[in-house]
């Protein structure tokens, strides 16, 4: 059994062996199971964003739970951002950790305010701003009455394009909300992915564009905070060269050709499609 997650091996009782190296290559056929390495070995460059949002937290990485790390990233967060506030709120799923991490250490009592409706996808890799938008309405209720007249800590993992962290805002103080304190887990995402990870345009991503001042003003939240990369990485008890941060320090540890990356290559089959004759496009 291969898995790109521990979590797969609990469901059925397998026993984990090991994780594969970055650059290896498993060949299990008639003469049974070996690996090669095709390619020039080089440093590990692990996405960071694994241990943020993308893994889930039941799984392992490279030895350590991902859970853990995510209470460590809201523990870290509490330390570097802390405010006085009657109620520590996560957006599920992927904030619950850190909001835990956070209220353990600042000593905020943790609510989760937010309930989730798990028919809805991830709302930022959605394909249209129209399916987005919708989405985010529908994903989430609030639970009034554990929030009205309380300052509250709103812990999310990750701010891509805002839209999603502005709606919370604007719910929380509908639902009547003293103070509204936006926390991240990560830091700001400044730059495009060119590694396969379905972030938008860098002109689209709010770090990218606005300074702190004006990414809290845009989300209408009292204050913001944004978990630095040295407290991310310390959360996860590896080091600092073990890791891709390419999306939040510009710093991409594999080069990559232009003329293949994501956006281009949409936006040439869009003009592919314009000029292909109306019939063949209903296929
Ligand atoms: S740029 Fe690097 S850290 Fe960011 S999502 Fe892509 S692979 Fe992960």
């Amino acid at each position: 059994m291969l898995a790109s997650e521990s979590c797969a091996f609990d469901l059925i009782h397998a026993e984990f062996i090991r994780e594969l190296e970055p650059g290896e290559v498993v060949i299990i056929d008639e003469h049974g199971i070996r690996s090669e390495w095709p390619f020039p070995k080089s440093r590990s460059a692990f996405c960071i964003f694994e241990y943020v949002y993308f893994a889930r937290p039941d799984s392992n990485l490279t030895g350590s739970n991902v859970s853990m790390a995510r209470v460590e990233m809201g523990r870290e967060l509490a330390r570097s951002h802390p405010v006085e506030a009657d109620i520590v709120v996560p957006v599920p799923d992927s904030g619950i950790f850190a909001a835990l991490g956070y209220s353990e250490e600042s000593g905020i009592p943790y609510y989760p305010a937010f309930v989730r409706n798990h028919y809805i996808g991830r709302t930022f890799i959605q394909p249209t701003q129209m399916i987005r938008d919708f989405n985010v309405r529908v994903k989430l209720n609030l639970i009034r009455s554990a929030i009205e007249g309380k300052r509250v800590v709103v812990v999310d993992d990750s701010i891509v394009r805002g839209t999603t962290a502005r709606s919370r805002v604007v719910n929380l103080r509908e639902n009547g909300a003293k103070e509204v304190h936006m926390r991240i887990s990560c830091p700001p995402h400044k730059h495009a992915c060119h590694y396969g990870i379905d972030f938008p345009d860098p002109e689209k991503l709010l770090a990218n564009q606005c300074s702190l001042e004006q990414i809290r003003e845009y989300l209408g939240a009292d204050s913001i905070g944004y978990l630095d990369v040295p407290g991310m990485v310390r959360a996860t008890g590896r080091q600092m060269n073990e890791f891709c941060l390419a999306c939040f320090n510009g710093d991409y540890p594999v080069p990559f050709d232009a003329k293949f990356d994501k956006l281009v290559m949409e936006q040439r089959r869009d003009q592919a499609r314009l000029l292909e004759p109306p019939a063949e496009r209903l296929f």
